[in-house]
């Protein structure tokens, strides 16, 4: 089994997130940790199943808990979740948020791989996504995370950002380079609904640039790839053997159960999301056992096309023979059109293609 947590706490709040996160404010911590672990021992009793794959601890910012708080919710979920087969336990984690004491307790928690939430190693951009470090804070995070041991460090990184210039990106991807991490995320910013960031879209002060993106999104792979990445999906580029197991059995349809406010299960047909309220949550878990708050039954023709758009996202590709007739001819027309090609029989965009990666899906179904 896949789990994911959601630790929906920040120190501060950027404009463009629409990730359900806050202020701490005056949450009892302790609380929240304890109805994490009820939720988890809830579910373990319903499905009967507690062995663990992979675990993925993300937000809000996971790396701002506390070491009392850390150490509470990793001896509690070790109780309830046999972990002794984990493949990849991965931790969000921001600059500002750790030093190298607590980096060492991060080790000593079991946790594999860490993924920093950089997103740019300039200053003026950084400001501009209101983020809580500076670029010598950012420098400073991969190499204290090596000293204390960590296996496995990525690198979250954003482009097509309001100021930032193909120069400023090209130089955030070199730094990034330099600082040796296993794996680097690379995404597009988007424009969520209610965020401020789309505000400003809206009101004509921001633009998204089809053109520049594409330019940004091209000046990555080639960085990237040169410098010994492999760019494995969309977004991702991984140094050999570091691909995330956890994103990848999510992208092939495995199942997973998601613990925290606003996290969201999917096991077998059904999908569930918990209440976006981490004082509900709490009241909730303690009061009724669950806080679920919407719930769906997937059709197979919904996991077909959820199949379809995430593994043309991979150089895995998409497996051909899932496709139904009418589907196969029209990605037939990609393949001819050189913006897609076959192997071993899955069909793999190429370099054009990833570019157009959601109008392909949208032309197939
Ligand atoms: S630190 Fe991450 S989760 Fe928190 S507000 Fe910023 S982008 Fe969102």
């Amino acid at each position: 089994m896949q789990l994911y947590l959601h630790i929906p706490f920040c120190h501060r709040i950027c404009p463009y997130c629409s990730f359900y996160k806050h202020t701490p404010g005056n949450t009892d911590m302790r609380a929240f940790i304890d109805a994490i672990l009820l939720e988890g021992k809830k579910h373990v009793e319903k499905i009967g199943e507690n062995k663990l794959t992979t675990l993925y601890c993300g937000g809000g910012t996971p790396s701002m808990l506390s070491p009392t708080h850390l150490k509470l919710l990793f001896s509690g979920l070790r109780e309830i979740f046999d972990m002794s087969e984990l493949k990849e336990l991965t931790f969000e984690a921001n600059p500002a948020t750790f030093d190298l004491t607590k980096a060492k307790l991060f080790k000593e928690l079991g946790i594999t791989r860490i993924s920093l939430g950089i997103q740019s190693f300039d200053n003026g951009v950084l400001k501009t996504l209101g983020r809580e470090h500076n670029r010598e804070e950012a420098m400073a995070a991969v190499p204290i995370l090596r000293e204390a041991g960590i296996k496995e460090v990525n690198i979250d990184l954003m482009f097509s950002i309001p100021g930032q210039t193909l120069e400023v990106w090209q130089d955030t991807l070199d730094t990034a380079v330099s600082l040796n991490p296993d794996h680097i995320s690379a995404y597009n910013l988007t424009y969520e609904e209610d965020t401020a960031f789309i505000d400003k879209l809206t009101a004509g002060e921001y633009i998204d640039d089809s053109e520049t993106n594409a330019q940004m999104f091209t000046a990555g792979h080639d960085t990237l790839t040169a410098a010994g990445f492999e760019h494995y999906e969309t977004s991702n580029y991984a140094k050999i053997g570091t691909r995330s197991t956890h994103n990848l059995s999510y992208w092939k349809g495995a199942n997973y159960l998601g613990l925290g406010p606003s996290a969201v299960s999917t096991v077998g047909n059904t999908r569930w999301k918990n209440l976006p309220d981490t004082a509900n949550y709490i009241n909730q878990i303690n009061h009724v056992g669950h806080a679920q708050t919407e719930s769906e039954h997937l059709t197979e023709e919904d996991l077909h096309l959820e199949q379809i758009a995430l593994q043309l996202r991979t150089t895995d590709g998409l497996p051909l023979d899932v496709l139904s007739d009418g589907e196969r001819q029209r990605a037939q027309s990609v393949i001819d059109e050189g913006m897609a090609k076959v192997l071993d029989g899955n069909m793999i965009l190429t370099g054009e293609g990833r570019l157009l990666v959601d109008s392909i899906v949208e032309h197939i179904v």
